[in-house]
């Protein structure tokens, strides 16, 4: 695919009238994912029948590009085909479903992709297969004691940029994740679906969050449209002070707040609330066995790193303290991740499986 035959994948985006008031709206998008992915009633195993819990399929936007990413890429990638960049720059970690979703986009447009992977060695998760599959450029650098991202990883993109651009003269676009751009809007378009979809009906609704723009899109959206309903940020990355701060930063670039950080503030758009467990990518064995009884009981794969730990959490919730949800009409948002279960742990839950026989031993007893 070539420039021109990108361009014509733009398309005008119109934002929805309640969007008025916020500054720095994309003004073109490209068609990538699945929209009005369904909301499904789920009987989750664990939980009073009485509380009646919804769905909401974001892990169904695509197959490689399923889950919540796909959808604020969409006008990432329509501004860098604006810019009549070539090639793309990023980066993220070996099991990132962020850097898989640019990968496979990068890919289906003709775009070389290259990402600074932070890992102290490559590795053989599903995102990480993928990554590889869809032919991306990647260089390793090591990860010592958690690195921080604007000052050790964000340089090293810009100077793999420069010496990209330097050497084949290709248009580099760079995308930094950690900073507030025009896939902010991915979510506040998927209210906009949720307003066709009877969202108004459901008092509360629960999504998983890590560098926060869901959360942003759904608890503006929310807010601009006077819904009422009650966003549960399920912080399952980072730390909370970390989600306020990166919220803010979201609020100020659509203009919600001010320069000076007056006006309201992140948790005044929905509740933030650290449910980390054992930390950042890391699975307690309880957590193993709920995703195996959710999927088992209820055919939904929930990922191990965001959507299983948050949908954990709000099982535990729900049973600690059924008082607070009596009467409400929950909606989760399954942000994916599937690919994160192929990294080893998930395989090793089931060697001791009971439901694998000899179908000789079977028929015997
Ligand atoms: C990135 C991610 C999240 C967190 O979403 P943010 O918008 O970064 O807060 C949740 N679930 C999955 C599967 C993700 O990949």
């Amino acid at each position: 695919m070539d420039t021109k035959a990108r361009e014509q994948l733009l398309v005008k985006y119109n934002a929805p009238a309640w969007m008025n008031t916020l500054s720095n709206i994309p003004s073109h998008r490209i068609k990538a994912s699945m929209e009005n992915t369904p909301i499904e009633r789920w009987y989750l195993p664990g939980i009073p029948e009485e509380f009646e819990v919804y769905i909401k399929r974001d892990d169904l936007t695509g197959c490689v590009l399923s889950g919540n990413k796909v959808r604020g890429l969409e006008f990432i990638f329509a501004e860098a085909i604006q810019q009549g960049c070539t090639t793309l720059c990023s980066a993220g970690s070996t099991q990132s479903n962020m850097v898989r979703t640019l990968a496979s986009m990068a890919s289906s447009l003709g775009m070389p992709a290259h990402f600074i992977i932070f890992a102290d060695k490559d590795t053989k998760e599903g995102n990480n297969l993928l990554q590889r599959m869809t032919g991306a450029h990647r260089y390793m650098i090591p990860n010592v004691g958690g690195l921080e991202f604007d000052q050790e990883v964000w340089p090293k993109v810009q100077q793999l940029a420069e010496k990209i651009r330097k050497e084949t003269g290709e248009l580099v676009y760079t995308f930094n994740f950690g900073s507030p751009s025009s896939h902010i809007f991915g979510y506040l378009k998927v209210f906009d679906e949720l307003l066709s979809q009877d969202v108004e009906s459901f008092t509360d609704i629960v999504v998983s969050c890590t560098t926060v723009p869901t959360t942003f899109g759904l608890a503006v959206g929310n807010h601009l449209n006077e819904c009422n309903i009650k966003i549960h940020s399920l912080i399952t990355g980072e730390s909370k002070a970390y989600a306020v701060k990166e919220m803010n930063k979201m609020l100020r670039y659509v203009g919600l707040q001010e320069v000076d950080g007056s006006g309201p503030s992140a948790e005044d758009y929905c509740h933030m609330t650290e449910t980390l467990g054992d930390g950042y990518g890391k699975t307690t064995q309880e957590e193993i066995e709920f995703l195996k009884k959710v999927a088992t009981k209820t055919g939904i794969i929930l990922g191990s790193t965001y959507s299983g730990k948050a949908a954990y959490h709000m099982v535990k919730e729900l049973n600690e303290q059924p008082d607070k949800f009596r009467g409400k009409k929950i909606l989760f948002i399954h942000t994916g991740g599937v690919f994160e279960l192929f990294d080893g742990r998930m395989q090793n839950a089931f060697d001791k499986d009971d439901n694998v026989k000899q179908w000789k031993d079977a028929m015997d007893n």
